[in-house]
């Protein structure tokens, strides 16, 4: 009798300590499983210590594997490809539908769209003086190709949208450039692109001149717009807005006068992105002194022309398909391209009700932590705790679309012209948006800005407010017949970016996104330290081999990868215990969610070690590996279920595990 009873002693002391009272079940014990499809065991390599290189370990095979199956975000870009398909071919939608069947009737018959674009090209081939050039610019803005320059919104401090001065539009070819990062490319597509020339009557040794003269201010363009990406790098940059010289003022005001717009008037509603521009704004206001700078802006203005044309016209770019002309005549309209594509994934197999939950869950959990932190003070914890407070969730889609972001019909008597109107349009909306509140705004700003297939998840500190767009929310990612430790995996991406609020850098903003320094001297010290300690453990991975990653750099990420698995994690446990798991399923579930979390990560393979290099010195998040190697490092949980030992590579002693949150 009594040593049963310190047998029930024994049993209940776990029970107590996780939150779970449960004497009934003792008597009458039920095993909680998830039987839900986990099948990542196929890529695992058993051979390798956990505690050595846990990537390693749950990926082994699939490194090694000579036919590897696809990463969820090679997936992901077929799915997407495939739904943007189905999109504008099966959307019943009344816009999409009347551009549709116009671009059905010019696959028989483009002559009238080829017309219109050989009177464009007449236009800019008349170039001969700087005044016909910029007066041809004019023309191709108001016409929406935004050939150099453009305006495009963005969210800065204070949750206020601006217009930004930027780089000009970009056709199809391009715009995969993006991700990629790598102006290099430039030297093969603009040939590609100019190639299409031949077909509405150019030489080939105009067609020669116009390449050599468009890769130039191309290339230009580029690393512009490259350099403007990287300034997400350099906060400090953004979120100040920039004061240009004199003579950026004058090339500035020449731009906007060229536009359509008064330049005082628009002041206070454009950050000029000056710095990013230099070059172009330099080279564009030397025309008039430089009749080869003039031959060159004019040959790439036939380009541009052609590069965003040349997917309308079957004429132009034989067997181009009706999906492609409807999708290119969509495009510049960001907010309709949303719409239409969200309805083509249907609103059902978009989870935003599950993630939502998760997120407040979230909240409420970070608000926890903040509570129990023993390293900061009161002051700093009501600032902390009000902050995540009011951060906004934008997660999915709107509840419902706003018609005064697209047009509703139709006016283009060829696709060319509706292509035209569409583009105009997009242009007119980059202009409503600039200077409001983000409140004016709601989600018009982010459907605007954000780019479906990358921006998938995003956190705005200028705005306290997170954003989460459907290619989190779907499957193969957010798949609810899959094993619930896989979705718990996923959403440690949502509490990443909950997180990037409380990061080295949007711990620097309040609540309403403001620049303003809500940390008593002494909390900010010790953040600091903290801050310090997790650079010095990344500094102790390497980003590919032979080469030591970069805590510094990857600070930010590294930070907000920490919130989400900590917190996500916890969020996972309390689950598995509402649900009844025990000690041993409880255990067999937190694996696979840390199996899962590597998952996410698959993606390696894909990346040649010239990208490796490429990501190194360009991208603020740590190499695939390292996000779940030196995250996992950090999990007390982690060391237990692996039995992890002092001697294992990736050991931390607990006493150096970095807690933050
Ligand atoms: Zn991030």
């Amino acid at each position: 009798m009594k040593m049963k009873k310190s047998l029930i002693w024994m049993l209940l002391v776990p029970m107590a300590l996780g939150i779970v009272s449960c004497s009934d079940e003792i008597d009458n014990p039920v095993v909680v499983t998830d039987d839900k499809p986990f099948d990542y065991e196929q890529d695992m390599d058993q051979t390798v210590r956990p505690g050595d290189n846990f990537y390693n370990y749950v990926l082994g095979a699939w490194l090694n594997s000579d036919n590897p199956s696809p990463s969820i975000f090679v997936q992901n870009q077929l799915t997407m490809n495939s739904v943007m398909e189905n999109a504008v071919l099966n959307n019943t939608d009344p816009l999409i539908t009347a551009i549709r069947q116009q671009a059905e009737l010019e696959v028989a018959d483009d002559s009238k769209s080829v017309a219109l674009l050989k009177e464009r090209l007449a236009m800019l081939e008349a170039v001969e003086t700087s005044d016909q050039l910029y007066a041809a610019f004019s023309k191709l803005h108001e016409l929406g190709y935004n050939p150099l320059f453009s305006i495009k919104n963005a969210t800065n401090e204070g949750r206020k949208v601006w217009g930004v001065l930027t780089t000009g539009a970009m056709g199809k070819l391009m715009e995969q450039l993006i991700p990629m990062q790598q102006p290099q490319y430039v030297q093969q597509f603009v040939p590609q692109i100019c190639s299409v020339l031949s077909n509405v009557g150019y030489s080939e040794e105009r067609i020669q001149q116009i390449t050599s003269n468009a890769v130039v201010i191309e290339l230009l363009e580029m690393q512009a717009y490259i350099s403007s990406l990287s300034m997400v790098k350099k906060p400090e940059l953004v979120f100040s807005r920039r004061a240009p010289s004199t003579d950026q003022q004058q090339q500035l005001e020449l731009v906007y006068n060229l536009m359509g717009l008064d330049y005082n008037e628009i002041q206070d509603k454009i950050d000029n992105t000056a710095e990013q521009l230099a070059n172009l704004l330099k080279l564009f206001a030397s025309a008039p002194q430089d009749a080869e700078v003039l031959a060159s802006l004019r040959d790439y203005m036939i380009y541009k022309v052609i590069e965003m044309d040349c997917y309308l016209m079957p004429t132009v770019k034989p067997n181009v398909t009706v999906a492609e002309m409807a999708e290119t005549t969509v495009s510049p309209l960001r907010y309709y391209s949303y719409k239409i594509l969200t309805e083509s994934f249907g609103y059902e197999n978009i989870h935003r009700e599950e993630c939502t939950a998760i997120m407040e869950q979230m909240r409420q959990l970070f608000i926890e932590h903040i509570d129990k932190l023993d390293w900061m003070s009161d002051a700093t914890k009501a600032q902390a705790k009000h902050k995540a407070q009011k951060m906004e969730f934008y997660i999915g889609y709107p509840d419902e679309w706003n018609e005064a972001m697209y047009p509703t019909q139709v006016e283009g008597t060829c696709l060319l012209e509706t292509a035209t109107q569409m583009r105009q349009f997009a242009n007119k909306i980059a202009l409503q948006l600039a200077g409001k509140s983000l409140d004016e705004t709601r989600w018009d700003i982010w459907l605007t800005f954000a780019r479906f297939t990358t921006d998938n998840a995003f956190y705005t500190t200028g705005n306290n407010a997170l954003v989460i767009l459907p290619t989190w929310l779907i499957a193969p990612r957010f798949d609810t017949t899959k094993n619930e430790a896989t979705l718990y995996a996923c959403a440690t991406t949502f509490g990443h970016e909950l997180c990037h609020g409380f990061d080295a850098n949007g711990a620097k903003s309040d609540a309403d996104g403001k620049q303003v320094n809500w940390w008593t001297p002494e909390d900010e010290a010790a953040f600091q330290t903290k801050q310090q300690e997790l650079i010095a453990l990344f500094n102790q991975l390497e980003a590919y081999p032979g080469q030591q990653a970069n805590g510094e750099y990857t600070l930010r990420e590294n930070m907000a990868d920490y919130g989400g698995m900590t917190l996500t994690l916890e969020l996972y446990k309390r689950h598995l215990e509402q649900q009844g798991f025990k000690k041993e399923q409880m255990d067999e579930q937190i694996r696979k969610f840390f199996i899962a979390y590597a998952q996410i990560w698959k993606i390696e393979k894909e990346r040649s070690l010239e990208e490796l290099q490429y990501q190194y010195l360009t991208d603020v998040h740590s190499a695939a590996h390292n996000r779940v190697n030196g995250m996992m490092r950090l999990q007390d949980d982690w060391y237990r279920l692996y039995d992890v030992k002092p001697t294992d590579k990736l050991y931390v002693a607990p006493e150096n595990r970095v807690k933050i949150w």
